[in-house]
């Protein structure tokens, strides 16, 4: 059963309190994502930004039981630091290093990962496989994290593609630790092996910042003559809406993704934990387009 009223819009005594906090938080989409969600549902919750300094994590997120607080999602720079200050960890934490999605429940929080869930559904929704199959992730911060493991999870052979390449290092590390069977390898970028990898595979992923407003003119993280028209190329930027690397890839033939239905499946998969109820993905994917230009 849900955990909020049914109720017209607008606010009253019994109105719930969901959020994001971050810091920045300014820029964040989440507010007009999940509160179109929650207006579509006629749910009695409304869905707030809080800019939370570093320093005041703790005790913000000890205040969610104290105000009575559903739970709140976390952004830049609280979703490592975070995983010390929960009581329980979903898995999808625990993998990925990482908590974006608080769930505050008999007065005790509980952090998960939705970003897994959230890359995956465009190409679960796409049929695709890779059960054994090669793909390629470019990158090796927090979201390179969340698409590696849900890769290697999916059965794929993963290949780590990094500027700073000790951090892919790590990140393979803790894959074979947490899968001792999976196939990943870290290349850089200048290695000449990385071109004939990118054209034996499936799947190649963006996760890097390379490419995203406003810095998006003309540049992709990789060379675009490695691509071919047999990849399915999704990058996780969603401002621009078709960056360079996605123009490219499309001119190509390539299947092209981007970042804007990773955005609303994460934030779907938070919506449900919270309240129990299934959002109106449509709703929340137009409340994002609207945001970006
Ligand atoms: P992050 O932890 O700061 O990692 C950034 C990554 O970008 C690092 O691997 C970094 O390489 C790489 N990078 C930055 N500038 C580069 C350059 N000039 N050349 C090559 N590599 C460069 O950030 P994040 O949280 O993983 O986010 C990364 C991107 O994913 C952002 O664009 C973000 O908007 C997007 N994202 C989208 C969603 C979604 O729902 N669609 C969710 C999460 C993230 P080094 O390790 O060498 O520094």
């Amino acid at each position: 059963m849900s955990r909020i009223a049914h109720g017209k819009p607008g606010l009253d005594g019994k109105t719930k309190v969901l959020g994001v906090f971050g810091y920045p938080v300014d820029h964040s989409l989440s507010p007009a994502m999940h509160n179109a969600a929650l207006n579509s549902l006629n749910l009695n919750c409304v869905y707030l930004p809080f800019m939370v300094r570093p320093e005041d994590l703790e005790t913000a997120l000890k205040s969610l039981s104290s105000l009575n607080l559903l739970g709140v999602n976390l952004t830049i720079p609280h979703k490592e630091t975070a995983l010390k200050f929960m009581d329980y960890l979903d898995d999808s934490a625990v993998e990925v290093g990482a908590v974006n999605t608080v769930n505050l429940h008999e007065g005790r929080l509980t952090g998960y990962n939705t970003d897994g869930t959230g890359f995956w559904a465009p190409l679960s929704d796409m049929h695709y496989s890779c059960e054994n199959a090669e793909t390629i992730v470019l990158g090796g911060g927090g979201a390179a994290r969340s698409v590696a493991f849900k890769l290697v999870r999916e059965g794929a052979k993963v290949t780590l593609v990094n500027r700073t390449l000790p951090r892919a290092e790590q990140l393979a590390l803790e894959l074979q630790q947490h899968y001792p069977e999976c196939s990943v390898q870290v290349l850089g970028y200048e290695n000449r092996h990385l071109k004939e990898t990118i054209q034996q595979a499936s799947l190649l992923v963006n996760t890097t910042k390379v490419g995203m407003y406003p810095h998006h003119e003309n540049s992709s993280p990789i060379e675009i003559d490695f691509l071919t028209s047999n990849l399915i190329v999704y990058d996780l930027v969603y401002n621009p809406r078709e960056t360079f690397l996605l123009q490219a890839a499309r001119s190509k033939g390539c299947v092209t993704l981007n970042g804007v239905k990773m955005l609303v499946m994460q934030g779907a998969a938070a919506f449900e934990i919270w309240t129990g109820c299934r959002p109106d993905t449509e709703a929340m994917e137009q409340a994002i387009l609207q945001c970006l230009p």
